[in-house]
C-alpha cells in the first residue's frame, strides 16, 4: 500500500471520554485494523479493514458520508481542514485500531497536518510498538499508552510498554498511562504496572479505567472496595493515580 493512503474506519467531532484530555472537543480519526485481542476490546469492528470509511460533514451533526477504502491523504487534509472551524476543537485525536500500524502513512500525513492547523495532535495507543512510535514522535504533542494488564485484557507487552514510555518522556512529549481494570485484575500485575511507569517517572500520571462490561461477556467492573485499595497501593510508587470510568459512554456518544 502507499504512504499516501491508510485504512480507515470514521473521522468525526466529539468529546473525548478518556484520560488526560477526558471533556475535551477532539476531532478524532479512527484508524482501522489492530493486531492485539484485548478480551474488553468495546471497538472489535476495526480489527479488520472494512471495504468502506465515513467522515462526518458538519462538525458533532454524524451526518456521515461514506467512501471506499483505502483513504488518500488528501482526503483526510481535506477533512480536517472542514471540521477545523475557529476555536471549537482543542485537538487532534489519532486513535484506532492501532494507530501506529499505519505509520508509514502518519509520518508522511503529519507534517502536512501540522502546517495545516496548530491544534495540538494526540496518540491513543495499545502502546506496544516503540520502534513504530519513533518515527512520529516528532509530530505528536501528547500520547494517551495503554499498559495492558495480562490478567484483565489476555496480552502480555511489559518490555514493549517500558520500552514506548521510556521513549515518550525522553522526547518530553506529554504522555499518561492508561489502565483497564476489572473484577478480576491481578494485584501483583497492578504493582508491576505501577514500577516500570516509576522506573521511568513518578510523575507520569496513570489512570485506572474500571472496564465498562460489554453486553456479551463474563467481564465484570471492579468493586469500589477494590478500586480504593488498588489506587492507595499504586501511590506508593506513583503521584498521580486517577480513576476515571469511561465517560463517553454515559453521554451515549461515539
Ligand atoms: S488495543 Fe484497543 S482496539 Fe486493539 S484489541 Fe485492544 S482494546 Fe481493542
Amino acid at each position: 500500500m502507499s504512504n499516501k493512503t491508510a485504512r480507515l474506519i470514521e473521522a468525526f467531532s466529539a468529546i473525548q471520554g478518556e484520560g488526560l484530555n477526558v471533556g475535551t472537543r477532539q476531532i478524532f480519526i479512527r484508524f482501522a485494523i489492530c493486531d492485539l485481542r484485548c478480551d474488553y476490546c468495546d471497538s472489535a469492528h476495526t480489527w479488520v479493514a472494512p471495504a468502506e470509511y465515513r467522515i462526518e460533514v458538519t462538525p458533532g451533526l454524524r451526518d456521515f458520508e461514506v467512501y471506499s477504502n483505502p483513504v488518500q491523504l488528501n482526503t483526510l487534509l481535506g477533512f480536517i481542514q472542514r471540521q477545523n472551524v475557529p476555536s471549537l476543537h482543542d485537538s487532534i485525536s489519532l486513535t484506532g485500531g492501532e494507530p501506529l500500524l499505519h505509520a508509514p502513512f502518519l509520518a508522511e500525513f503529519l507534517p502536512e497536518l501540522r502546517s495545516l492547523t496548530n491544534l495540538p495532535i494526540y496518540l491513543e495507543t495499545g502502546g506496544h510498538r516503540p520502534e513504530q512510535l519513533l518515527t512520529i514522535l516528532p509530530y505528536l504533542d501528547s500520547v494517551g499508552m495503554d499498559l495492558k494488564l495480562p490478567s484483565v485484557s489476555g496480552e502480555s507487552h511489559w518490555q514493549a510498554h517500558a520500552q514506548f514510555l521510556q521513549y515518550c518522556y525522553d522526547s518530553q512529549t506529554e504522555v499518561f498511562v492508561k489502565i483497564i481494570i476489572s473484577n478480576q485484575t491481578d494485584v501483583a500485575e497492578l504493582e508491576r504496572a505501577a514500577n516500570l511507569v516509576a522506573a521511568v517517572s513518578p510523575a507520569i500520571i496513570i489512570y485506572l479505567q474500571p472496564v465498562t462490561p460489554l453486553e456479551v461477556g463474563t467481564m465484570f467492573a471492579p468493586s469500589p472496595e477494590q478500586v480504593l485499595t488498588w489506587q492507595a497501593l499504586m501511590k506508593n510508587w506513583i503521584k498521580q493515580v486517577r480513576v476515571v470510568p469511561q465517560t463517553h459512554k454515559m453521554l451515549q456518544q461515539l
